[in-house]
């Protein structure tokens, strides 16, 4: 017998009862209702991933569950937030039990790892879509924006850039072998939540890689008034996008290419940040230089200097 929507909630949302910041009413009501701690503000934000759009058609819900909730804890990093509740909002063009059962493994998996509390579910028939709504704590007055970046700042990024976008172009193919550093990057983006965290004392802005380096850092030159300067032999490239970017002989190539989900944060000249990797758990590399002169400028080993404006568009757009 197919499951009705009230027993889909039932089976597989409530699975999370163990762990997580309590809420006063979590699921099986009409609203959930949640206590803040004294002291502490809520970070909140939005995320849909669309099927054929964000993902690939046929993709595989166990990786599926974990990278809707890893996109959403990369904002909640972004910002330095501690995660602490998610709500859930899956559209599917029929109940799937096994699909949900793979889709949640996942979900709560990763959910788990920073005992995330899921407070609300919903399910409606459609094209498949998963909406999640995320929310995070921040002490009262405490958070990384956009727009705090200064001339004379140093500009670092966690891990390395180009392997998503790579990742994509593997799967696309049909891999699926998380032992590939690309494969993994794009189907298992890990969410850099604790050097976020870390951040909160030391950065003047922070964002996360979404679009592409190149979109998302001339967001905080945007809201923060200001240019840069990257050097392109700084920026961290795994081996196998230095490769591809010489088979397309596109140097732009790693800069316009999203789904990373790294974070790309700012902080100022001669501030210690030598307990960040350990803090954060990722490696971090100083890349460039926050300039008075407005936009952003890719420099070269020649020394020439290029304009980077190139963002990433989703693949079938
Ligand atoms: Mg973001």
């Amino acid at each position: 017998m197919a499951l009705t929507e009230f027993s889909v909630i039932g089976e597989f949302f409530k699975l999370d009862a163990a762990y997580g910041h309590s809420p006063v009413i979590g699921i099986g009501d009409d609203c959930a209702i949640l206590d803040v701690p004294a002291g502490y503000q809520l970070a909140v934000s939005t995320d849909t991933l669309v099927e054929g759009v964000h993902f690939l058609p046929g993709s595989d819900p166990v990786h599926l569950g974990h990278k809707v909730l890893a996109v959403n804890l990369s904002d909640l990093a972004a910002m330095g937030a501690t995660p602490a509740w998610v709500s859930l909002a899956i559209t599917l063009p029929n109940i799937d039990e096994p699909w949900l059962a793979a889709f949640t493994e996942g979900f709560f998996a990763l959910a788990s790892r920073y005992s995330l509390r899921l407070i609300g579910g919903d399910t409606t028939r459609g094209p498949l879509s998963i909406t999640i709504n995320i929310m995070g704590l921040l002490p009262t007055g405490q958070r990384l924006t956009r727009s705090g970046a200064c001339v004379g700042d140093d500009v670092y990024v966690s891990g390395a850039f180009g392997n998503a976008g790579l990742g994509l172009l593997k799967a696309r193919s049909g891999a699926a072998d998380l032992t590939d550093v690309d494969v993994a990057a794009y189907l298992r983006p890990q969410p850099c939540v604790e050097l976020g965290q870390a951040l909160l004392s030391v950065a003047t802005s922070c964002i996360d890689i979404s679009d592409g380096l190149s979109a998302d850092m001339n967001h905080i030159l945007s809201a923060s008034h200001v240019g840069a300067s990257i050097e392109h032999s700084a920026v961290p490239l795994t081996k196998s996008v230095v490769e591809h970017v010489k088979q397309l002989d596109d140097v732009f190539w790693p800069y316009a290419t999203g789904d990373d989900y790294q974070l790309c944060f700012t902080v100022p000249a001669g501030v210690d940040v030598g307990s960040l990797e350990k803090e954060g758990r990722t490696k971090i590399t100083k890349i460039g230089v926050i300039e008075e002169d407005l936009g952003l400028r890719l420099v070269q080993q020649s020394g020439e200097s290029r304009e980077l404006n190139k963002g990433y568009e989703h693949f079938d757009e």
